[in-house]
């Protein structure tokens, strides 16, 4: 084998109750889709040039040398609803290399699988592959994917399908879920040795159950202000999807909008509109909340832990209201905030809701002709607006054409076309898929050659529903 990946193996020195030895099993016939080699880089692995070794081993088919494959255990709550026993059912760790987890999702069943066969089809591979990556060169932390391979072999979904494992990448895979287990099996030791390896992963400067809780709600309120930025609506944000490290976890009925609105919620199972758009900071609240919940084994004042962690909580609103006005600033092109500029974006937020407005392409046209106009200029508010926010430009003392370039992305992963991407993997054809990989590494540029992707759909083409990717 000339694959190397340096791996450690930290995770398998926790108590052995986190997590339960499991191997990948074996596929009929691994074929390479994807290989990401910056990424390869990045984990120090060396020796890729192997494509057929390469789909052996991201198939889970052969094993590399040094990986101890675990699936990882955690509990959560899903759209609210406790369910103590959840964990990696069709994933496993390989190990951690250059400080990363590398883990296989779709590579067989483990003690966690419950009643799945373990499995993931073509289709959501391609998609996490795709959109995730896309997070990334948007600059919103995330998990990435380093290979896809189709395994040659058929799953049963609704029909037959091809089958495929995505290789995940991630600072870790530690969930607010993976403390909720401990805590709910009142394994207070476990639970600190958990809290001392994420430390020092993720927070060396914290000591304390406080101080890791209000490190996590940091990066948390910095994630979910980004996604409102970008129009990204998570879909499944139960405490088991909410990773510790910060970064978005878990592509599932995940979708960027097209036509703004607050209450755009795509997923399927989401009947209630739990994980709407615009409740996305509520919702991170909450699951910040149950994180708290669960460290407080850990605290010897437990009514002192209470306010401390309540206080954590419930400046966390403020925080990402803070992150949040930042952003949508920096989209207009202003870099020192002022408290009237939330006026200016909530208005400009109304006038894109009435006139349903596409938000990637409202927001690039104000900086860049080359996409079209999208209905905004109708509406009886419009010059109002635009007049003050004209205004409002010349008072700062950066550019803001440069920082509205930075801050509004060009073209989007939108859900029509990774349908339509799918379609045509699933035909044998990834021409798409390569296309949207290729075109996604610079989402900010402005290129001829990408313009078919800043095309919303037509009302033929419109996705109303996502599923879990399963
Ligand atoms: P998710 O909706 O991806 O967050 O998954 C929820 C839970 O279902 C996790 O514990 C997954 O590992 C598990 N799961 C999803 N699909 C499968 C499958 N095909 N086989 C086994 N477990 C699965
Ligand atoms: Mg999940």
């Amino acid at each position: 084998m000339t694959l190397h990946i340096p791996f450690e193996n930290t995770y398998v020195k926790l108590p052995n109750r986190l997590f339960s030895l499991q191997k990948p099993y074996p596929v009929r016939d691994p074929k390479l889709l994807a290989f990401n080699q910056p990424l390869a880089d990045t984990l120090g692995i060396t020796g890729t040039n192997d494509a057929q070794e390469l789909a052996q081993v991201f198939s889970g088919t052969v094993l590399p040398e040094g990986a101890t494959p675990i699936a990882q255990l955690y509990a959560g709550h899903q759209f609210g609803n406790w369910n103590p026993q959840l964990g990696d059912g069709r994933a496993v760790l390989l190990g951690e290399s250059n400080g990363y987890d590398i883990q296989l999702k779709g590579s067989g069943p483990t003690p966690y699988a419950r009643r799945g066969d373990g499995r993931a089809w073509l289709g959501p591979v391609l998609r996490e592959y795709v959109v995730s990556e896309a997070m990334h060169a948007l600059g919103i932390p995330t998990t990435r994917a380093l290979a896809a391979v189709e395994t040659g072999e058929e799953i049963m979904r609704d029909r037959p399908l091809p089958g495929a494992v995505l290789t995940r990448v991630a600072a870790s895979h530690l969930r607010v879920g993976t403390f909720q287990a401990l805590a709910a099996s009142q394994d207070t030791e476990g639970l600190q040795s958990l809290m001392e390896y994420a430390c020092a992963r993720h927070y060396p400067e914290a000591g304390t159950p406080a101080a890791f809780l209000k490190a996590v709600v940091q990066r948390q309120a910095q994630l979910v202000a980004k996604w409102m930025s970008v129009g990204f609506i998570h879909g499944v944000m139960n405490t088991d999807n909410c990773a510790i490290s910060g970064e978005t976890i878990d592509y599932g009925p995940c979708a960027y909008m097209d036509t703004f609105h607050p209450g755009q919620v795509f997923s399927s199972i989401d009947r209630h509109g739990r994980y709407a758009y615009g409740n996305q900071p509520q919702i991170i609240a909450w699951n910040m909340a149950q994180l708290a919940t669960s460290l407080l084994p850990l605290e010897d004042n437990s009514d002192q832990a209470v306010e401390e962690f309540t206080h954590i909580i419930n400046e966390m609103p403020g925080s990402l209201r803070h992150h949040w006005q930042g952003h949508f600033a920096a989209k207009l092109g202003l870099s020192e905030t002022t408290a009237s500029d939330e006026a200016l974006i909530t208005q400009l937020l109304a006038i894109m809701t009435e006139q349903k407005a596409d938000f990637t392409n409202s927001f690039r046209h104000l900086t860049d002709a080359s996409v079209p106009e999208t209905g905004l200029t109708s509406h009886n508010d419009y010059a109002v607006w635009h007049a003050q926010w004209t205004a409002r430009k010349t008072e700062q003392s950066s550019d803001p054409e440069d920082l509205m370039c930075q801050t509004n992305p060009y073209i989007i992963p939108r859900n029509h076309q990774i349908e339509a991407m799918i379609s045509q993997a699933v035909s044998g054809d990834y021409t798409l898929f390569h296309h949207l990989n290729t075109a996604l590494e610079k989402p900010f540029d402005t290129m001829a050659g990408h313009a078919d992707l800043t095309t919303p759909p037509t009302a033929e083409e419109k996705v109303t529903q996502t599923f879990c990717g399963t």
